[in-house]
């Protein structure tokens, strides 16, 4: 038996106008996976009903069930009772009052000792052929039927979250479960290459079809492998896993982690076996390099703290930058970026240190260093400092995620020994200077 695959179709206007992020669709997506159920389609529409009949209709068309969320409240712009009594039941025939949700109803109003107001029996209304869920955290029932043909289920949740979670555990789940189904994933970060590259390196493992499939997304210079494997528990798993080794080995050390590991819980977890501590000193970056380093929980174990010089007389002063240095190569230069590392090694008694100066825009570009041109340091107390120049292209935000991301990678390439490694976005060769 293969694993039901379940459309998920969100309901309401602040979700298409983009003012509340669809949450509910993410952990539904997480928990059917869980239950080795297979998400399908994903949809939002706004509050029309017609609009939610047709998508409906669709949906269940190609999908061993739907579950909708929203549209459930007691006000006339909640309209997903009225959109599956057209699709179920057709739209010549009203909703009938379920005396079950009257009850429902009197009874929470009660037991908060409010009086009823006259609108909310508007969620004790139901298409003839749908029956209710019982929601025993708000006012709005969910509803649960099955078209004609008997092909496909649909549920409808409510939208608040902490509603419609436990009634997902409730109703959906037993529905949907797979039998010793499951749909394992895993995903595998690369950086270094753009996602083509790693594309062309996968071949074949990226045939659409195969199974367990293989994809690829892209996000500020981390190309994420995602490999996905259905089927009987173990078997799926197996699979899995032999997938996750090939993708390994046509890869190579570009890949720096799997799951939930990011850029620097990995380099911490190899400052940390080597008995290392890293610093910072970061201009066009303004932090944000510290911020993704003590992100990761523990990182005081390996990060003694770092340097924000923006303007040039902090890095003379917090860095001991050299004001000729300044002055004959500027502030964006392999110079400056060297001093600057070798600063916050002098200044902290680290044994690596990272740091970063560029033109992050949108102004302050010039014909030689153009918006996105970055600078980016790697100093080892004993050994080498490596600068590398890059241009990120991307606004403002992107080329300092970005510059974030490939000073992390430099400091992984450096620990493993390969710090003039090609890297995507790097421009001319590394350069290399010895200890001074
Ligand atoms: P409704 O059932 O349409 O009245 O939705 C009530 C409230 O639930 C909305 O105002 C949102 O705060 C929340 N909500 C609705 N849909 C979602 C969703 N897809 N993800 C997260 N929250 C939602
Ligand atoms: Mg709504």
């Amino acid at each position: 038996m293969s694993a039901v695959r379940v459309a998920i179709l969100s309901v309401g206007d602040e979700l298409v106008l983009g003012q509340i992020e669809d949450t509910n669709a993410s952990w539904m997506a997480r928990a059917l996976r869980e239950i080795g159920a297979m998400p399908g389609e994903r949809r939002t529409i706004g509050d029309d009903r017609a609009a939610l009949a047709r998508a409906l209709r669709e949906l269940a068309a190609s999908h061993g069930a739907v579950i909708i969320t929203g549209g459930l409240g007691p006000t006339l712009d909640d309209l997903t009772r009225e959109a599956l009594c057209d699709v179920l039941d057709g739209d010549d025939v009203a909703l009938v009052e379920d005396p079950a949700g009257v009850a429902h109803l009197a009874r929470w109003f009660a037991a908060r000792g409010r009086p009823m107001p006259a609108s909310n029996l508007r969620q004790a209304m139901r298409p003839p052929s749908a029956r209710l869920l019982d929601n025993p955290h708000g006012t709005a029932p969910g509803l649960a039927a099955a078209t004609h043909d008997g092909a496909c289920e649909i549920f409808c949740l409510p939208g608040p979250p902490n509603e419609m979670r436990p009634m997902f555990q409730s109703f959906v789940a037993p529905a949907v479960r797979g039998e010793g189904e499951v749909v394992a994933t895993a995903a595998l970060h690369t950086i270094g290459l753009g996602e083509s590259a790693v594309g062309e390196m996968l071949g074949e493992l990226m045939t659409r079809g195969r199974e367990p499939s293989v994809g690829t997304t892209a996000s500020d210079g981390i190309v994420s492998i995602r490999i996905r494997s259905t089927g009987a528990r173990d078997a799926a798993r197996e699979a899995l896993e032999s997938v996750v080794a090939a993708c390994r080995s046509r890869v190579g050390p570009i890949i720096f982690g799997r799951d939930g590991e990011s850029l620097a819980s990995v380099v911490g977890a190899m400052l940390a076996e080597r008995g290392l501590v890293l610093a910072t000193a970061e201009s066009c970056t303004g932090g944000l390099l510290g911020a993704r380093i003590t992100d990761v929980a523990g990182s005081s174990a390996w990060y003694a703290g770092g340097f924000v010089t923006y303007e040039n007389a902090r890095k003379v002063a917090d860095l001991g930058v050299r004001e000729a240095t300044l002055r004959d190569h500027g502030a964006v230069s392999h110079e400056t970026a060297i001093e600057m590392a070798r600063g916050a090694i002098a200044r902290t008694g680290a044994a690596m240190a990272l740091s970063t100066t560029g033109v992050a825009g949108p102004s302050g570009g010039s014909d030689a260093k153009p918006v996105g041109t970055v600078y980016i340091a790697v100093a080892e107390r004993e050994g080498s400092v490596y600068s590398r120049r890059f241009h990120f292209p991307g606004d403002r935000a992107t080329i300092r995620s970005r510059t974030a991301h490939l000073a992390l990678a430099c400091a992984r390439f450096a620990l493993l020994g390969d710090a003039t490694r090609a890297l995507l976005w790097a421009e001319g060769e590394a350069c290399r200077v010895e200890r001074a």
